[in-house]
């Protein structure tokens, strides 16, 4: 089984939909159990459809950063 910090780093993957089957299957099984990643990726995707949705927006090549610093931030705390 993964742990938070697992998924957190497989989650940019797992929206790219790059993950193994395998992996993808932990960590959904993960998701299904910790409300924590549940919010992470569903803020994540979000985010994601906003930015799909918006042609002539440009996304920051910080964007993926900020996310996951947001969600390191969100973890130690
Ligand atoms: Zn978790």
């Amino acid at each position: 089984m993964l742990n938070c910090g697992q998924v957190l780093r497989e989650l940019e993957s797992y929206l790219d939909d790059s993950l193994a089957a395998d992996v993808r299957k932990d960590l959904q099984a993960h998701l299904g159990g910790c409300h924590h990643c549940e919010v992470v990726l569903d803020s994540a995707r979000h985010t994601l459809r906003i930015v799909a949705g918006c042609k002539t927006f440009e996304l920051p090549e910080s964007l993926s950063d900020r996310i996951m610093a947001s969600v390191r931030a969100q973890k130690t705390s």
